[in-house]
Parts: C-alpha cells; structure tokens; sequence
C-alpha cells in the first residue's frame, strides 16, 4: 500500500518547483502577508517555507498530512463553491510520502510552536525511538515547513532532476508570479549554498512594480491594462498586456483563474495569433490575466496539480478576452 502511495504521491508532486506552489497556496491561504522561501540543490536536497500565517491548532498537527484532510471543505458540497486554492488536501499527504517532512507552527494564541516531523503521512519520531508527538518549542506566529531529500524514495524520480539551476529557476519562477499576483505580500526567495548564496526579494505594493523587477523597466512600461467583467456567464477578468510599442521577443503568460496560477492553452493560443496579426513584425504578448470564474464552471475533476484546466463557457469566455485585448491595442497603437 504504502509503494502505491508514493507512485501516486510521486505524480502530484513531480519536481520542487510543483511542490513550492502547494505549499505558497496553503501560505496564502492562512493569509500569510511575509512569505520566505529557502532552496538548497535546486529544492531537492531543501526546500522550506516560512509564513506568518494563522498556523496550524496543535490538535491538528497529527492530522494534516493525512490524504483528504483538510480544513477548508466542510462538507462536500462545499467543493461547488469553495473559493480557497486548496481543497483537496492531498498536497501535504504527497509531500510527506516523498521527502523528509517537518512542520513548525505557532497560532497566535499559543505560548509556544510545535515541531512536528513526518513520514507516509503520519507523525515519526524526531530521532529514532523518540515520541512521535509534537514536540514544543521557541517560535514565531507562522508555519515553517522544511521538505529535505525530495524523492529520496523515488530513485527514478529523483535522476530525471539532476539540473539544480533549472529547478531553482522554476522555484523562482513560480515564487515571482505569485508574488506578481499577490503584490502587497512580502516574499523573498533564497538560493543556499554553490554556487553562490542568493537573495531575492519581492514585495512591491502594485503588480507593475513586482513585474519591473523581474521582467524589467522596458517591458513594465509597455503593459496597459484590461478590464471586463460579464453577468450573463458569471466571469470577470483583469490584467496587464503589452501594447503595440513594445515588441517582446518570447510570449510570457501568467495566468491566475481564481488566484490558482495555471495554464490555459485556448487562452494561450487564441491570444498569440491575435498579436500575430494585428501587431506589426512578430510580435509576441506579455499577458498578465487574472481570471475569475464561478467556483462551479471550474472543472475540479483534472486534478488539482496540473496547471492545465478547464472550465464551462470555455469559448466565450476565451472570445471575450481576446475582443477585449483586441479593442485595447486599437486604442492604443494610434
Ligand atoms: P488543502 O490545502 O487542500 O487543504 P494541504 O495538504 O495542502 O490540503 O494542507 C492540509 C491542511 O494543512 C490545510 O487544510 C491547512 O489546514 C493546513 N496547512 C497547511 N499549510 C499550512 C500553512 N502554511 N498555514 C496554516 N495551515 C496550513
Ligand atoms: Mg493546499
């Protein structure tokens, strides 16, 4: 049972930068406004995450990194409209079954944190022979969990991960979308160890200013910004797009569908061709699209650690963004 586990748990999470995500969601769930992220050997020998957070009641301690826990859905029929990322309660379970997992944690109300370690889900020892219960310590308000030895267990795993820069970069990659989108949260991102120790910072209080520091002032003050919102079929978006003065030599897509980042391929797709042809030369989109969606017209059965999604009404709505997108680099080419 437990080799199915960790084959399936294997599948969820499938590389540091994946974990990352889950983990920065649940951050942002417990309403984290400074988020601190540490890497050693691109996420696989290290990869922690500090938050200050609501934490996590001691009493739940030996519960959440049991699959389907969660303490976000109630009941089920809470899945229709659930509006937090996580939902499924499948990410820490995962983690724990392929990686050396602890977790720190301290709610506001609590005298002290608790340190928790675990393995296959359930609470071990900290040391061999020791209790498996949460042991308590010094700490601030906040959840730090430290993933060491990721895939340990999956040897097949673990050699198709052997570029450590790559995956930093991912790590970063997602770490600066997220804080593109959440700007106002404080995140910084560090790089442990060979070749160099790196710190990078991000907490600009606006989005364009969180973009200017990662993609650069050039392209920060190209983008112009779209705004749409339709009753009839429940959706809403806003974003960022470049105009027609700048010309981008590489698409770049962030996009948020109810704060989840994800991909979207129709979007993707439908959006490149429209730059292709009312653009001059080859131009290709930065597009910073923050989609909202009735919880219910999102597809919940792909499951929740794929980027690619769906959702219903998929064609109208890809149509509205691009009408809008299309109306906006008219007005602004003249
Ligand atoms: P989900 O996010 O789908 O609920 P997870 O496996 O990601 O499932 O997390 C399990 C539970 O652990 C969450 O429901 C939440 O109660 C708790 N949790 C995880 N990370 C944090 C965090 N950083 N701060 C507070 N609670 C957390
Ligand atoms: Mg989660």
């Amino acid at each position: 049972e437990s080799v199915i586990n960790r084959i399936a748990a294997g599948e969820i999470i499938n590389r540091p930068s994946n974990a990352l995500k889950e983990l920065l969601e649940n951050s942002l769930d417990a309403g984290a406004t400074n988020i601190s992220i540490s890497v050693k050997d691109g996420g696989m020998k290290l990869l922690q995450i500090q938050d200050n957070g609501h934490g996590i009641r001691t009493e739940d301690l030996p519960l959440v990194c049991e699959r389907f826990t969660t303490s976000k859905l109630k009941v089920y029929e809470d899945l229709s409209t659930i509006q937090t990322y996580g939902f499924r309660g499948e990410a820490l379970a995962s983690i724990s079954h392929v990686s050396h997992l602890s977790i720190t944690t301290k709610q506001a109300d609590s005298e002290c944190a608790y340190k928790a370690n675990y393995a296959d889900g359930k609470l071990v020892p900290a040391k061999p022979g020791g209790s498996c219960e949460p042991e308590p310590c010094a700490g601030n308000n906040g959840t730090i969990l430290v993933a060491e030895d990721l895939f340990y267990n999956i040897p097949s795993r673990k050699s198709a991960l052997k570029n450590s820069r790559d995956e930093y970069n991912r790590i970063f990659e997602v770490a600066s979308r997220y804080a593109i989108h959440n700007a106002g949260v404080a995140f910084s991102c560090r790089k442990i160890g060979a070749p160099k120790t790196d710190l990078n910072t991000l907490q600009g209080a606006t989005s364009i200013t969180n973009i200017r520091q990662i993609f650069g002032a050039k392209i920060a003050s190209s983008l112009v910004d779209i705004e749409h919102s339709n009753d009839h079929y429940a959706f809403q978006f806003k974003g960022l797009i470049s105009s027609a003065s700048h010309e981008m030599h590489k698409s770049v897509f962030l996009l948020f569908i109810n704060h989840r980042l994800v991909d979207h391929t129709p979007i993707k797709r439908a959006v490149e061709s429209l730059y292709t042809s009312v653009l001059p030369k080859a131009s290709r989109p930065f597009i910073y699209l923050d989609l909202q969606i009735k919880p219910e017209n999102v597809d919940v059965n792909v499951h929740p650690t794929k980027r690619e999604v769906r959702f219903l009404n998929e064609d109208t709505i890809v149509a509205a963004i691009v009408d809008c997108i299309h109306k906006k680099l008219m007005s602004t080419s003249n």
